[in-house]
C-alpha cells in the first residue's frame, strides 16, 4: 500500500456516537467541550446527534440512527474522507444488534487514520490536543496508485 499525505483543516468535521448506555456520557461531554465543539463542523447517529442538539444546542448534521445503517454511514464518510474525527462512546458490557457495523466503523477508521475516542478520557485528551484546532498533515492510503495497482495487477 502505498500513502500520501493530506491535510486535515483547520475545522475539523467531527462524527459523534454514543451508544445506549453511554447517551448521557456523550451528552455530557458535548455540554462540557461546547465552546470548542462548536467551532467545528458536527455529524452523528441519528439519535445521539436529536439528544445532543436537544440537550446542548450544538448544530448537529443528523445521519441515520445508529441500528438502522447510520454508523456505516459515518464509515462511508471516512472513506469519502468527509470525517476528521470520531468521537465513539460505545458500550463494553452490552451486545449491540449492530455489533458488526461496530467493528466496520472502527476498521475504516484505522484505514483512514481517523483519530478515535472510545471513551470519555480518550475524548478528552483529543479535544485539549494542540492539534484540535489547527490544521493537522496525516498519512493517508494513495487511492489512486492503489487502484491503478488493482486494475494493472502491478
Ligand atoms: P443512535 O446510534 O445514536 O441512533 O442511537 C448509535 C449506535 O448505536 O450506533
Amino acid at each position: 500500500m502505498q500513502y500520501k499525505t493530506v491535510t486535515a483543516a483547520k475545522t475539523k468535521s467531527i462524527a459523534l456516537v454514543g451508544h445506549d448506555n453511554r447517551k448521557d456520557e456523550l451528552i455530557r461531554w458535548c455540554q462540557q467541550h461546547r465552546q470548542k465543539l462548536a467551532a467545528h463542523k458536527l455529524f452523528a447517529t441519528g439519535t445521539s446527534g436529536h439528544l445532543v442538539a436537544e440537550k446542548s444546542s450544538l448544530k448537529v448534521e443528523k445521519l441515520i440512527s445508529g441500528p438502522l445503517g447510520g454508523d456505516q454511514q459515518i464509515g462511508a464518510l471516512i472513506s469519502e474522507q468527509k470525517i476528521d474525527l470520531l468521537i465513539f462512546f460505545w458500550d463494553p458490557l452490552a451486545a449491540q444488534p449492530h455489533d458488526p457495523d461496530v467493528k466496520a466503523l472502527l476498521r475504516l477508521a484505522a484505514v483512514w487514520n481517523i483519530p478515535v475516542a472510545c471513551n470519555q478520557a480518550s475524548a478528552d485528551f483529543i479535544v485539549n490536543s494542540p492539534l484540535f484546532d489547527r490544521a493537522y498533515d496525516k498519512t493517508i492510503p494513495d487511492y489512486q496508485h492503489y487502484i491503478k495497482s488493482r486494475v494493472t495487477g502491478k
